[in-house]
């Protein structure tokens, strides 16, 4: 990561609130972190919610993974995955409802 990204970081994150009543960090570099939601280390699926505390899949724990990222959790609650295009691939090729927990 560059110099001026990490500097950004220093900086303290602006705290909002988003339409489902969700606690957001907005960042100056325009990073929108969902405090709600982390991040796992599985290729798919990899959103959780802060309820779940273990990933069942690849065990990673939420204390030591990053908060989602807000355009992330948005796709993946509209369409199951972290992003749209993901799942629209994957509904051409399987036309049944696929399952992306691997
Ligand atoms: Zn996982």
């Amino acid at each position: 990561m560059e110099r001026l990204s990490i500097d950004l970081y220093t900086i303290q994150p602006l705290n909002a609130t988003n339409l489902f009543g969700e606690s957001l960090e907005i960042y100056p570099d325009g990073i929108v972190l969902n405090l709600d939601y982390w991040d796992c280390e599985c290729a798919k699926q990899y959103i959780h919610p802060t309820s779940q505390e273990i990933c069942p899949h690849c065990g990673a724990e939420q204390e030591e993974m990053p908060c989602s990222r807000e355009r992330e959790v948005i796709a993946w609650r509209e369409t199951g995955c972290p992003t749209g295009q993901k799942l629209f691939l994957t509904r051409i090729a399987l036309p049944s409802e696929p399952e992306d927990f691997e």
